[in-house]
């Protein structure tokens, strides 16, 4: 057979002239960092590992110290009481492959613990310095190990004296790897996403009391007691813990436990819907979708509930080894296990006394019953049943002046220079679209809500200036973040400032509103503004231009006229006005048209005149 090209591998058997070798092996500290890559991705995975061994070493206490510079992280330091290590122990724990916790892999089957692959400890120290500091069980005080490793490399052993329990410090971190350093989000992204790994597993472990430091500040702590609802509460307030029902249903499959929300505040985002498998955070579409699914109609679309639960399972059927991280898992009997989680769910709601909690003052002001439908006798020639299409409601006519009124400053472009045409406002269609006409008889069709989102998106980001941008709130609003939401709110106050959205710490999670942008009008309620703020924060944070812009999209959004609210001719009007000296009026901030146009000759070719 020919060979396809100069293949220099041995063969048994083939001794001729064998060409020389394109492959070579590795050094092996390369293919350990290569290696490494998997487990440790950026410093939330070594905090993730850190802590799940303090888990499995039966712990009772950990405490999670980061320290950054301006710019990343420079130490991680996780302490916690469990059982320990001895000295030879201490020295093994370094090399791949090396665990206590299996022999082979059929032990998989039923181990519990949150390690196995015995690889997190060589890989974070293949990339970075770590310093070991361990005492086991019933050793005296003295008599604990000190290890340090640079590089996979143990370059220090010693004695130490320490309490009982593991210190690791990891320091350098990615020092020998430039293209993983160059690749890490900002600092604030990596510290939302390691606050976002320590909540789940705080969660999922909620007799173990929790800490985390950064710069040695506090910024989580959990296990005041030992249950859930209590975890619930430090992380994410009473207003969270305070809205959840208990669920939880045995079943010879699964065991499932632990807190859903009642269906009346529905979020945006799954980002309270955390998951865990026998005491291990998930990530699992189906599960969410199963969970969803139990509320039925309860729950808006596009909407998640908050839900904490922990599913117990026979360990030989979860199959965590499918993914270096272990984030995501394989289940056995699956179709069975999500109808369960479906039911569980469904049950626990029918089980509760659903009836909507009674709404507070505000709500009469929008309210439709509270409002006199506008008195419209059928015109001539118009079949009763038509609704209405022209007259707001009286409340509706005034939000929407309102609204434009707040996005009636000058923009300083003047109406000479702006490439629309001039149109009349002939009505409009479904409180969604203007119909306009042009001198030239042109027909345009203008979506008022992308139209408005331009109007505002060019005064959120053209007026610098944070006192014109933004109006002072007559009383602050107090919001409360979870702590991962909270490290991602720090990293963007600045942002948030241009675009008038005045914000200051408050304490550990909760922060002060003290100024929103002034094209919002008047929007004081901290639902409201804690909506927009979740918008913001539903994607990750990356650079702060994008965040900048997001910040800026989501205010135009907000700020502007809903589809489906009808307007008067004359706020039609003012709307294509204020939408003629913007700089880019054909398109919307996410890139929509805000106007389709069609020519009276267009109009002439559909009903075949030429
Ligand atoms: P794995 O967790 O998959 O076993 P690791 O590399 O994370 O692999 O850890 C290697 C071994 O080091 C563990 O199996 C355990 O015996 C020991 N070890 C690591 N961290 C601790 C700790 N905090 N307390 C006690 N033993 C630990
Ligand atoms: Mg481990």
């Amino acid at each position: 057979m020919p060979s396809r090209r100069g293949c220099g591998r041995k063969v048994r058997g083939m001794t001729a002239d064998e060409g020389t070798p394109t492959i070579h092996l590795l050094d092996p500290s390369e293919a350990m960092k290569i290696a490494a890559g998997e487990v440790v991705e950026r410093p939330a995975s070594v905090v993730k590992e850190l802590v799940e061994n303090s888990l499995d070493a039966g712990s009772k206490r950990i405490r999670v110290e980061v320290n950054s510079s301006p710019r990343q992280i420079t130490r991680i330091s996780v302490t916690d009481d469990g059982i320990g290590m001895n000295r030879a122990d201490a020295r093994l724990a370094f090399l791949p492959h090396a665990t206590s916790k299996i022999r082979t892999l059929s032990d998989l089957g039923n181990t519990l613990s949150l390690g196995f692959r015995g690889e997190a400890l060589a890989s974070i120290a293949a990339v970075s310095q770590v310093t070991l500091v361990t005492r086991c069980r019933g050793e005296g005080c003295g008599n604990a190990t000190r290890v340090q490793a640079r590089g996979g490399e143990i370059v220090n052993l010693s004695e130490a004296g320490a309490p009982q329990g593991t210190t690791v410090v990891v320091e350098d971190l990615f020092y020998n790897t430039p293209a993983r350093q160059k690749f890490l989000k900002s600092l604030q992204a990596e510290l939302a996403q390691l606050t976002g790994a320590l909540e789940a597993l705080a969660i999922a472990h909620p007799s173990v009391v929790f800490q985390f430091f950064h710069n040695g500040r506090e910024r989580l702590a959990t296990g005041r007691g030992p249950d859930l609802l209590e975890a619930i509460t430090d992380l994410y307030g009473n207003e969270v813990a305070g809205d959840l029902i208990p669920l939880s249903a045995d079943h010879p499959l699964v065991r499932i436990s632990g807190y859903i929300s009642t269906p009346f505040s529905p979020r945006k985002t799954p980002s309270r819907v955390l998951v865990s498998i026998n005491g291990r955070p998930v990530f699992s579409r189906q599960i969410l979708r199963a969970i969803r699914r139990g509320y039925g109609t309860l729950l808006p679309s596009h909407t998640y509930p908050v839900a904490f639960l922990d599913l117990l399972m026979d360990p030989s059927r979860v199959d965590v080894n499918v993914h270096p991280t272990k984030r995501h898992v394989r289940i056995g009997k699956e179709h069975e296990i999500l109808a369960i989680i479906e039911e569980a769910v469904r049950e626990c709601l029918r089980s509760e006394d659903l009836t909507p909690p009674v709404q507070e003052s505000g709500a009469a002001r929008t309210s439709p019953g509270t409002v006199p439908a506008p008195a419209h006798g059928p015109a001539a020639g118009i079949p009763a049943d038509f609704a209405p299409v022209r007259e707001p409601s009286p409340v509706s006519a005034k939000m929407t002046d309102m609204r434009l009124r707040q996005t009636e400053l000058p923009t300083g472009i003047s109406s000479v220079e702006t490439l629309v045409p001039e149109m009349e406002v002939v009505g409009q269609i479904g409180g969604t679209y203007i119909l306009a006409r042009t001198r030239g008889d042109d027909l345009i069709l203008i979506d008022q809500h992308a139209a408005h989102e331009r109007v505002l998106y060019d005064q959120v980001t053209e007026k610098r200036d944070a006192r014109r941008v933004s109006q002072e709130l007559l009383v602050p609003v107090v919001i409360r973040e979870s702590p991962r939401e909270a490290a991602l709110l720090r990293g963007i106050t600045g942002l948030l400032g241009d675009r008038g959205f005045i914000v200051e710490e408050f304490g550990k999670e909760s922060f002060l509103v003290r100024g929103i942008p002034s094209v919002l009008g008047r929007m004081d309620d901290a639902s409201a503004i804690h909506d927009l703020l979740g918008d913001i924060f539903s994607e990750e944070v990356d650079t702060p231009e994008d965040t900048g812009e997001r910040i800026s999209r989501s205010i135009a959004c907000k700020g502007a006229i809903k589809a489906g609210t009808i307007c008067t001719r004359e706020q039609c009007e003012r709307l294509v006005a204020q939408l003629r000296l913007t700089k880019s009026p054909y398109t919307c901030p996410h890139g929509r048209p805000t106007m389709v146009s069609f020519s009276k000759s267009a109009l002439d070719a559909l009903f075949k005149r030429t």
